[in-house]
């Protein structure tokens, strides 16, 4: 008889040959410390380093590890969204490659989970090392902010390492959205979630493979995800600029027939109307764009990611 999974880690990876091989060794020391049986699949995002040869090495000698090889580079969300279909675990642990959120920490996680009877820990950064000041500061800002709009709450200064349990595993690949938004998305889910407080590491090696560009776009998905607001914002900003135009009108009106003014009316002040007013126009239009765009993908129904080879499974 096959034993069961206990705990599947999912490791999303990116060009990360630096630190691939550490990051294996100090996950299965730590995971094997819960003496129940284990996997750690790896998620070979189209890197194009010698990740996967290194991984493929490793898969050789221990058949806990399991593979999932994109055929190209989709994305760490996506990454992760593989692993949990893919994983056999009555729990998964989701953690980044690069040794920033400690393994040890997932112990703690399994203990939480246990003694709250809790579906979810997800874990809180207390501290964040190596971080540039952008970094931090553009990410609590940004938290802050998608919390006032959003309908749903998110936890602040949470990433997406955390542990699940089966029934938000089940749940979450139910989900039929192509673009996901984990974090948002377990937490959206409801069931008993609670933190646990860790401080976050340097890179171990390498580095980061979220930059700005990317970062901006994963806000935005955040954003225009889990918040309507940014729809209504339209529907503000033009009452507020009909209102504007009535009482300038107004005031025209009065400054002609009492001859406040005798000045010729210059191109200036219409330019500058016309330029504020096509801003807000060209603003809004992008707004419903941003949505039209998400249904436009939603509705096309193409796979979130595409398997090149599966090994280990
Ligand atoms: N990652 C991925 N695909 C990508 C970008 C990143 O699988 O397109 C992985 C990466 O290998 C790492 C995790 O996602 O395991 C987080 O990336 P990173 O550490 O570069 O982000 P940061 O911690 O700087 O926000
Ligand atoms: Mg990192």
């Amino acid at each position: 008889m096959k034993v069961s999974t206990y705990i599947s880690v999912i490791v999303p990876c990116y060009n990360e040959e630096q630190v691939i091989s550490e990051t294996y060794k100090q996950l299965s020391e730590q995971i094997s410390v819960i003496g129940k049986p284990y996997e750690i699949i790896f998620i070979n995002d189209g890197s194009k380093d010698a990740t996967i040869d290194i991984l493929k090495k490793i898969a050789e000698t221990d058949n806990r590890v399991k593979i999932i090889n994109f055929s190209r580079n989709f994305g760490h969300q996506c990454a992760v969204s593989a692993g949990l279909k893919y994983c056999t675990g009555e729990i998964a642990a989701i953690i980044d490659a690069d040794l920033q959120d400690p393994p040890a920490v997932i112990l703690e996680m399994v203990k939480i989970m246990e003694t709250e009877q809790a579906n979810v820990v997800y874990g809180v950064r207390k501290n964040r090392a190596g971080e540039s000041k952008f970094k931090l500061l553009t990410a609590r800002w940004f938290y802050r902010t998608l919390n006032a709009m959003s309908e749903v709450k998110f936890p602040l200064d949470t990433g997406d390492f955390r542990i699940v349990d089966r029934k938000i595993i089940n749940q979450f690949n139910e989900l039929k959205e192509k673009n996901k938004y984990i974090r948002g998305l377990i937490s959206w889910m409801g069931f008993k979630q609670v933190p646990c407080y860790y401080d976050r590491d340097k890179r171990f090696a390498g580095e980061t493979k979220y930059p700005l560009r990317k970062m901006i776009k994963f806000a935005l998905t955040g954003l225009f995800y889990f918040s309507k607001k940014p729809l209504q914002l339209a529907t503000s900003l033009g009452t507020f600029c009909i209102g504007l135009g009535l009482l300038y009108f107004l005031w025209m009106l009065i400054a002609v027939i009492f001859s406040i003014i005798h000045t010729v009316p210059g191109w200036l002040s219409i330019i500058g109307i016309i330029i504020f007013f096509g801003g807000i126009q060209l603003l809004t239009i992008g707004v419903l764009g941003r949505y039209i765009g998400n249904i436009f993908d939603e509705t096309k129904e193409r796979p979130e990611f595409i398997v090149n080879e599966t090994i280990n499974f």
